[in-house]
């Protein structure tokens, strides 16, 4: 039993820090963040976008496959869903999606290798596994996916067979990702996902029975009747499990734009003080155990690729977070599913029927994008970096995006100034770093260099 949330702190947590500067933010995943997407497309031009992202010479191809349906509604849940039980709307949902692969993929240099697909969701498993061999046919069939390439699935364990196993190894996965959230039934009930630890452990050794060689574990942190002990037993639950790499998530709650998110309310949501103390416990244990704080809640052992990036200096990321890959234009499928080309993102319609009629009618299924102009994109550079490497040298940066950095964001620069005082940054020879301390406010340092960001104008979940 913890008494308070400063016994459990290891050093490297300032808590009155993080209370100080927890606000609300972009994670990220994109910048601008998709808060500035847009559905004035006129001008934007995103269709001549692919045809300019596919000269001769292009870099490597990244994939999403969005699938989206669900038995049930976990309450806490923010992913576009579509809740139903009719497995067969797979089947035709794979139609729609063979249209919109169509209308792609003549238009994509055909030299371009795929190193890196994506299955996510809603519940991939839902599809039955001849679906999934008919989905892994369609990938195939149509594009040219690289030896070796991160072919990952997003596994709900309440929703898997051995056979679904299969199926996807035949198909070519070979990373999973499982969300487990919370091992505490009284939690599970509360949050409306019911999900047994041995669901959990069976989940695992059919997927190193199959050959998957990373496996990530997702945690939320900030649902009801979670408290430090039981979170602090969950994250030990899952330690057994031997994950190659955890992200422990601050529950968002956003019920302006998730109203299932209110049901939440009702049962008492922790306070924040509570949501800091059980990332402690979570952070402290993770890191005792001998698993490497990547940033922003994600951790991964030191062996795994994603460890192995950032003491490289060579981690990105982009719409699935961390990645080893740089480079890579994205190309997304299925309803809601975003793209992004060097200078343009593109987001598909958010409902199952707007998004069909386009495909069904020839239509390329967007409804909201963005165009970056050349200042987006050296911001976008800036921001990655931090976000990724925690540091920034000036004079590599300066090379990277064409600029003298520290005189073109001089203003910037000095508004680090209080994080400085405060220890988050500190000044080195050629740039800045963010310490350990600061570590969890990684977004908050990128927030400086945030062109777009106003915190009275935008509503994000906090950053912790
Ligand atoms: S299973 Fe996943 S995607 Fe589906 S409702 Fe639950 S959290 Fe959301």
């Amino acid at each position: 039993m913890y008494s308070s949330i400063e016994s459990i702190a290891p050093a490297q947590l300032d808590f009155d820090l993080i209370r100080k500067y927890s606000i609300s933010g972009p994670r990220y995943t994109s910048y601008p963040s998709a808060t500035q997407f847009t559905t004035d497309l006129a001008s934007l031009k995103l269709d001549e976008a692919i045809d300019a992202d596919n000269q001769p010479g292009s870099g490597p191809l990244s994939l999403y496959f969005h699938l989206p349906f669900c038995e049930t509604r976990c309450w806490f849940c923010g992913c576009t869903t579509v809740i139903t039980l009719n497995h067969a709307a797979a089947g035709d949902y794979i139609e729609g999606l063979a249209k919109e692969v169509a209308l792609i993929a003549p238009r994509l240099d055909r030299h371009r290798k795929v190193n890196q697909v994506h299955l996510g969701g809603g519940t991939p498993t839902f599809f039955p596994p001849d679906d999934l061999r008919r989905l892994g046919a369609l990938i195939h069939a149509n594009f040219d996916i690289a030896p070796g390439a991160e072919f990952s699935v997003e596994i709900d364990p309440r929703r898997l067979t051995r056979e679904h196993v299969a199926a996807l190894a035949e198909i070519g996965a070979n990373r999973a990702s499982l969300g487990v959230q919370d091992t505490d039934p009284r939690v599970q009930l509360a949050i409306h996902r019911y999900q047994p630890h041995a669901l959990n452990r069976q989940a695992f050794q059919w997927l190193r029975e199959f050959g998957f060689g990373s496996i990530n574990v997702d945690l939320i942190q900030g649902l009801p009747l979670q408290n430090t002990e039981s979170f602090g037993r969950t994250v030990e639950d899952v330690l057994g499990l031997q994950p190659d790499r955890l992200s422990v998530f601050s529950y968002a709650h956003v019920p302006w734009l998730k109203p299932a998110q209110k049901i939440l309310e009702d049962q008492g949501l922790p306070r924040p003080e509570e949501k800091l103390s059980m990332y402690a416990i979570a952070h402290a244990k993770l890191t005792a155990a001998g698993y490497v704080d990547i940033g922003l809640d994600h951790f991964a052992r030191p062996d795994d690729a994603l460890a192995q990036a950032q003491a490289a200096g060579a981690l990105h990321r982009n719409f699935q977070g961390y990645s080893t890959h740089a480079g890579a234009s994205l190309y997304g499928f299925g309803l809601s599913a975003i793209s992004s080309t060097p200078d343009t993102y593109r987001q598909n319609h958010r409902t199952l029927p707007a998004w069909r009629a386009a495909v069904d009618a020839g239509q390329l299924p967007y409804d909201r994008g963005l165009r970056l102009n050349p200042e987006d994109v050296r911001r976008r550079t800036i921001v990655m970096r931090i976000m990724c490497d925690r540091r920034l040298d000036y004079a590599s940066l300066s090379r990277e995006i064409g600029v003298d950095f520290a005189a073109t964001y001089a203003p910037e620069l000095a508004s680090l100034s209080d994080l400085e005082a405060d220890g988050i940054v500190r000044r080195t020879a050629g740039g800045f770093e963010v310490t350990a301390v600061g570590s969890p406010l990684l977004r908050v340092v990128a927030m400086r260099f945030d062109a777009y960001y106003r915190p009275a104008a935008q509503r994000h979940a906090q950053a912790i």
